[in-house]
């Protein structure tokens, strides 16, 4: 199933997109977010499809991040081989981790404000993770997947000075900007992509710059959540960005974003984003 959110910034509706038909949710449940994925919303709407009303003008709707603002949104750094090489590391022996603050979630075309003063405004596509039951202490890998509730097209918008050379040695800093996480269009279950196997695209302008798989990534998405797990607890509708592959300006092989610059990701699957880069006033 693919699950969205349409309307208005704070005003978002759910639906659930059928075949070519978008229809609403609105009489199963009047947000996506952990309270109902963690009681089994997914089923219900299972269960009440086809029989829902379709959204009159959904074409006309913009279209908010698929599930609302989550509890917390952990990101994982240098988890593709050549992106570390690029950003002159080597992989690492552990996952590492950042954070972005949950208010950097926004809709997938919504535009980009870059930050008042920033040269190294940077894109990461990432593929992101939805939890959709609690995680602690998770025994082995394989019982991550039993707490996803499905994936979504993230990026990981990065501000570099912030990220590394005003940091304090923590990366969050430059991960954290006013919008700096659009997310979606699509909350996808897992029994509709092949998450081991997705092809991650980024351009700018028009000219193609990430181009990889989710088969490159270091850590599987059930390793990490496994791996996150033994530090710390992952709740319903928490946000995993699971690392982003080389391409990124961060290289040197590409100029960093200016406004005016268009930032194109897709992942297989999971949909398609657009923003506009907008200077800071
Ligand atoms: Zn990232």
């Amino acid at each position: 199933m693919r699950l969205a959110r349409l309307g208005d910034p704070g005003a978002e509706h759910p639906v659930v997109l059928h075949g070519d038909r978008v229809l609403d949710l609105a009489g199963v449940t009047n947000e996506i977010d952990g309270a109902f994925l963690e009681s089994g919303g997914l089923d219900r709407v299972r269960d009440a499809l086809p029989d829902l009303p379709a959204v009159e003008g959904a074409g006309g709707l913009r279209t908010g991040a698929p599930i609302a603002r989550p509890g917390s949104v952990i990101c994982v750094g240098m988890n593709y081989a050549a992106h570390a090489a690029e950003s002159g590391a080597l992989p690492p022996p552990h996952p590492v981790i950042f954070h972005k603050t949950p208010n950097t979630v926004v809709g997938p075309s919504d535009p980009v404000v870059i930050p008042p003063g920033s040269t190294k405004t940077d894109w990461e596509v990432e593929l992101g993770v939805v939890i959709g039951r609690r995680a602690s202490y998770l025994a082995a890998p394989s019982e991550a997947m039993a707490h996803v509730a499905g994936f979504v097209l993230c990026n990981d918008l990065s501000e570099r000075d912030h990220q590394l050379a005003t940091s304090g040695g923590q990366w969050s800093k430059g991960k954290s900007a006013p919008g700096f996480c659009p997310t979606g269009p699509w909350l996808v279950t897992p029994d509709e992509v092949d998450h081991v196997n997705l092809r991650l695209r980024s351009w700018v302008n028009g000219e193609p710059r990430q181009d990889s798989t989710s088969a490159d990534m270091v850590f599987s998405v059930e390793h990490l959540i496994w791996d996150l797990s033994q530090y710390l607890v992952l709740e319903p509708g928490d946000l995993v960005l699971t690392g982003t592959p080389e391409g990124v300006a961060l290289s040197g092989r590409f100029p960093y974003l200016k406004p005016g610059d268009v930032v194109e990701l897709e992942i297989d699957g999971l949909g398609t984003q657009r923003q506009e880069l907008r200077a800071y006033s």
